[in-house]
């Protein structure tokens, strides 16, 4: 097969994996049933655990975290080769007590999460998705996953002649009042206080709304992601940030699965890198380190100093995407550093550490890339401007486990509807299987 033509096929792959995960509970589904028929099996934290050499496990925690790999018998003697990426995405989420009735509307109270470009939600086709959690009639709980696919909400910007400064000072949102979804108009009947998005769930998913006890609810752009530009060079879609990094690595993982690897591979997939990371199941969290130290403690008996040992004989790639230069605004960058789309995988450096990439894991990757005839890009944000972050910082820190941040170069980062290189797909497949092979 061509390059050309995987390269096509990565993608399309990639565009079903964005399609189909609008939140970060079903990018976890959705990496989940893409492990399964490749005979990854589940294990979960609360039980204990037989791990076979050539084994190939995944493990998930919180709904929107995952991590997998393919166990051998040495890994205090050859480590791991971890690759890290988030699951989750800026958007907008439902409150508890979301109904609120104004003039003639009903609207829902949304939240930001992350750092949203709130602009760029108005006038769009906005769907729900997410997990409700609901009361069975013993009282048990019951986890419900989400997604309502039809168009649903709307956040309608305001007319420009009512706004007449918006093309010269900006659309500026505020963040309580202006950028409340429309869910419907009320009937006569409608009682002010009604509890209409439970209903509508409940209808939905055929329960009391009583019986709704939680939910973590997502809006989502209904518009599917779509290949654009004159040779369709471009890729557009929600959630590009990032999980064209998850399903790389996934894909990579699947890749090495039947090769020799002398490490162990490891993907993990976090959620909340966008709100910092710092909850039971983020990066920050104890999951990485809990899911590697049984690994170890599995193997060998001396657990302790073996763990360290595997600790020492590891390495980690950061992978979440990279800015592109932006043709019309080239003096955001700095200008021995122009990231491109379609030019292959960004080296991020930041020596304050906001990435974590050293000249020596830097090194690492340049030489398997050259090794594979894989382009490379370098970037460094301008001094005057502040450097975004990672979670690599944060597990090389916890773990001391040399890392790399590397990305695919993107535009639109945050957007509803990003932009990437659509032949980025498969040079960032294969950098991240060779360093699962050969690193
Ligand atoms: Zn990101």
């Amino acid at each position: 097969m061509s390059s050309d033509t995987q390269s096509v096929i990565s993608t399309q792959a990639l565009m079903n994996f964005l399609d189909e995960s609008p939140t970060p509970f079903h990018a976890v589904e959705s990496l989940v049933q893409r492990l399964r028929p490749q005979g990854f099996e589940e294990l979960k934290e609360t039980d204990s655990w037989k791990l076979e050499k050539g084994g190939r496990y995944f493990v998930s925690r919180g709904g929107g975290s995952l991590i997998a790999w393919i166990q051998n018998d040495k890994p205090a003697e050859q480590g791991f080769r971890i690759i890290g990426a988030h699951t989750d995405s800026p958007n907008l989420r439902i409150k508890p007590n979301p109904n609120i009735s104004q003039q003639e509307y009903w609207q829902l109270g949304v939240e930001e999460y992350g750092g949203v470009i709130l602009a760029s939600w108005t006038d769009r086709d906005l769907s729900l998705a997410g997990q409700v959690f609901t009361a069975n009639q013993d009282s048990s709980l019951q986890k419900h996953l989400v997604r309502f696919d039809e168009p649903l909400l709307r956040i309608p910007l305001l007319a420009i002649h009512l706004n007449r400064e918006v093309n010269t000072k900006g659309l500026i949102l505020n963040k309580q009042t202006q950028i409340l979804p429309v869910f419907s108009i009320k009937q006569s009947n409608d009682d002010k206080q009604a509890d209409i998005l439970r209903e509508w769930l409940g209808e939905n998913l055929h329960v009391a709304p009583q019986d709704i006890l939680g939910f973590d609810l997502c809006l989502y752009d209904v518009q599917k992601s779509a290949l654009t530009g004159k040779n369709k060079e471009f890729l557009v879609s929600s959630r590009i940030d990032n999980l064209f990094s998850c399903f790389c690595a996934l894909t990579a993982l699947q890749g090495c699965a039947d090769e020799k690897h002398r490490q162990i591979p490891v993907m993990a997939c976090f959620d909340h890198e966008e709100i910092g990371s710092m909850t039971d199941h983020g990066a920050r969290s104890s999951f990485l380190k809990s899911v590697l130290t049984r690994v170890v403690q599995h193997t060998h008996s001396d657990s302790l100093a073996d763990y360290e040992r595997s600790m020492a004989h590891s390495l980690m790639i950061s992978a979440d995407m990279a800015h592109a230069v932006h043709p019309s605004f080239s003096d955001k960058h700095d200008a021995q550093h122009f990231p491109h789309m379609n030019q292959g995988p960004v080296i991020k450096v930041n020596v304050k550490g906001n990435y974590a990439t050293s000249g020596a894991t830097q090194s690492i990757l340049e030489n398997l890339a050259r090794k594979e005839k894989i382009p490379v890009q370098r970037f460094v944000s301008r001094g005057d401007l502040a450097c975004g972050s990672t979670i690599g910082p944060y597990v090389s820190g916890d773990l001391g486990i040399p890392t790399a941040d590397i990305g695919a170069a993107m535009l639109s980062m945050h957007s509803i509807r990003e932009m990437c290189g659509s032949h980025d797909t498969e040079f960032m497949i294969r950098l991240m299987r060779s360093f699962y092979l050969h690193s």
